[in-house]
């Protein structure tokens, strides 16, 4: 069974997680962007998606997500995992899951669902909704759609909302937890007002949240009810369960940004459409559309600057959720070569000037239908952008421009197509086609190949791989440590340990015996978050089942794995190095160095082999 930490990693996006707090720009199969943890004016912060790493090679930050949610927040990792195992919705704490906090989102979604019938009987019924009921008709939404999407309407203050869930026996915190309360220094109120509301459903289609819209001059216009338990911004296309069968049926999805246009849509019989609810489309909402079975993807949204910058950061969320076949083929002169190729289909419908799909669709639906029907190809419109970008009459321009089409060509399924482009990429560019193919073969060796990991979430037992023998070692042999190997276990570098957890355990096992004259385990369990403690016990445990050792041999077996756990460091930083340096030539002299350090640590683990360790005393 996989352990919570090896669940939430599985879960988690690494780009999706850091792409939220700095602006992170492709780099191949890599993202970089300008380091949080220091200050810069060129991005030298690599986030690498396969790997689920990220490494500044400005000031050395690096880690996985748990550090860099420890760093950015400047939590300890109790902290960290709290947090992302919120966002991942992952139990913590207990092995076995929690039953009161299933029943508890159960509860909350007991509530939601209420809120939903309540509301949507307000915006039919109630006097005070008159409004929003003239809002709906003079947006053209028919009774039947209002009721398909349960439209709703909140009152002003919303106090009638909380009321009636009272009535119904919930209480405050409940509600609270829903995300329905909002408090101030004033108090507590209803988190919508006077809206006119739109339930979310998670893709069983149970409601989980809430849109609303003003119906007054304010900002602003549209509100989601907060994060809950069983609500995360960002995780949830709207629509979709609604979409779904269409999608399986017919292979295509459009996406559009805001609810009206999602309703819209499916008013006038486009029922393969979801939202985004908001600009940006998220790599969780990529993933949960093309696991429905959309082998097409059609992105339709607003004609403006903004629309044009979310439609190429979701071809980019698209690109990185979509499903890869990897192909070997062998050229002309007999090399081996590597493709990644995608299997999904990406393209981008452009509006007219001024237009939004809901616009589009109320007023011309037939060219609605045409603008969906044949879109932008994803290459196109790559190809449409860089010129914008990049001054192709300058060479630097022109590279750039080359280094960002690239990848898009290289991947294009079909070979007739991808030949076209990889000539017009070559007339772009001036460096000639086949060039171009080696310098894409070349790229594409880089890393883990896609199609051999899956692409959507992996089930849970996908993520259960086998702890790393390495660290459990270490961790053993830290654990039956005594008075006499203190200063050994204090010089362990545990930016060594790759999982968090342990990490934690061994950072908080250095720092409390710096001041000990022998090692008090109890003290040392006792200063551990009850959710770490377990697993020092569990440590333990199986270290005192291992046949006895002298000081010498627990010496020397501290020091080699110790040098083992620096040497994989020092590989996999190489790894990344080597990744990143095709973007950045300054690193290749990184590179040489930590070769250099390679070299000297085998020269260490020799010597440790050759010559009895005599512990400190
Ligand atoms: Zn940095």
């Amino acid at each position: 069974m996989a352990t919570p930490v090896e669940e939430i990693k599985a879960r988690l996006d690494t780009v999706e997680i850091i792409g939220r707090d700095i602006r992170l720009q492709r780099a191949g199969r890599n993202w970089k962007g300008l380091c949080p943890f220091h200050d810069e004016k060129t991005p030298s912060f690599h986030v690498f998606p396969d790997r689920g790493n990220f490494k500044c090679f400005g000031c050395g930050e690096g880690g996985d997500i748990f550090t860099y949610v420890m760093h950015r927040d400047g939590v300890e990792f109790p902290d960290a995992l709290q947090e992302l195992a919120r966002e991942a919705g992952v139990e913590i704490g207990h092995s076995q899951p929690n039953p009161e906090a299933r029943e508890r989102r159960q509860t909350i979604r007991d509530v939601l669902h209420q809120a939903e019938q309540f509301l949507h009987e307000q915006l039919l019924n109630s006097p005070a909704a008159a409004r929003a009921r003239e809002y709906v008709r003079d947006r053209g939404i028919t009774d039947e759609t209002a009721k398909q999407f349960k439209l709703g309407y909140a009152a002003s203050r919303g106090s009638s909302l909380l009321t009636h869930l009272q009535h119904l026996g919930f209480d405050e915190p409940v509600i609270e937890l829903a995300g329905l309360i909002t408090s101030n220094e004033r108090g507590k109120y209803a988190y919508l007002s006077d809206r006119l509301t739109f339930p979310i459903w998670d893709s069983s289609g149970s409601v989980v949240g809430f849109g609303g819209r003003t119906l007054r001059d304010i900002e602003p216009k549209y509100l989601n009810t907060r994060d809950s338990e069983v609500f995360t911004k960002g995780h949830h296309l709207y629509g979709l369960h609604l979409a779904r069968e269409t999608v399986r049926e017919i292979g295509t999805a459009v996406i559009v940004e805001g609810y009206m246009d999602a309703i819209a849509a499916h008013q006038a019989g486009f029922t393969n459409t979801v939202a985004s609810m908001g600009t940006s489309l998220t790599l969780q909402q990529a993933r949960s559309l093309l696991t429905s079975g959309a082998k097409k993807v059609v992105i339709a949204l607003d004609a403006d600057t903004a629309g044009a910058t979310a439609s190429r950061r979701g071809l980019d969320v698209l690109r990185e959720a979509g499903e890869y076949t990897t192909g070997t083929t062998i050229d002309v002169r007999g090399l081996v070569r590597h493709e990644d190729l995608l299997n999904t289909d990406i393209a981008i419908a452009q509006l007219p000037p001024g237009e939004d799909p809901d616009s589009l669709i109320r007023n011309t639906p037939s060219q609605w239908t045409e603008t969906i029907d044949a879109p932008t190809p994803l290459a196109d419109f790559a190809f449409q952008w860089a010129g914008q970008d990049h001054d192709l009459d300058s060479l630097v321009g022109r590279r750039a421009a080359m280094r960002e089409l690239l990848p898009i060509v290289a991947e294009i399924k079909d070979a007739v197509v991808r030949s076209h482009y990889f000539d017009r990429l070559s007339d772009l560019s001036g460096v000639p086609s086949d060039e171009l193919r080696q310098l894409a073969a070349r790229d594409g060796r880089r890393g883990t190949p896609r199609a051999a990991q899956t692409r959507t979430r992996p089930p849970p037992q996908a993520a259960a791989e086998k702890s790393d023998p390495l660290e459990e070692g270490l961790l053993e042999y830290v654990v039956r440590g005594d008075a006499q190997t203190t200063s050994l276990i204090g010089g362990i570098d545990p930016a060594n340990v790759r999982n968090p957890l342990d990490r934690h355990i061994l950072t908080t096992i250095i720092s409390e015996i710096q001041d000990m004259e022998n090692i008090d385990w109890s003290r040392i369990e006792e200063g551990l978050d009850p959710s770490v403690q377990d697993r020092l016990q569990e440590l333990r445990t199986q270290a005192s089942l291992l046949p006895s050792i002298t000081a010498q041999e627990l010496g020397t077996g501290l020091q080699y794995t110790t040098l083992q756990l620096r040497l994989r460091r020092l590989n996999e930083e190489i790894e990344e190095t080597i990744l990143a340096a095709s973007e950045d030539p300054r690193l290749r002299q990184r590179v040489q160095e930590l070769h250099q350090q390679i070299f000297a640590i085998h020269e260490a683990r020799e010597e440790l082999g050759g010559t009895r360790y005599v512990p400190p005393t």
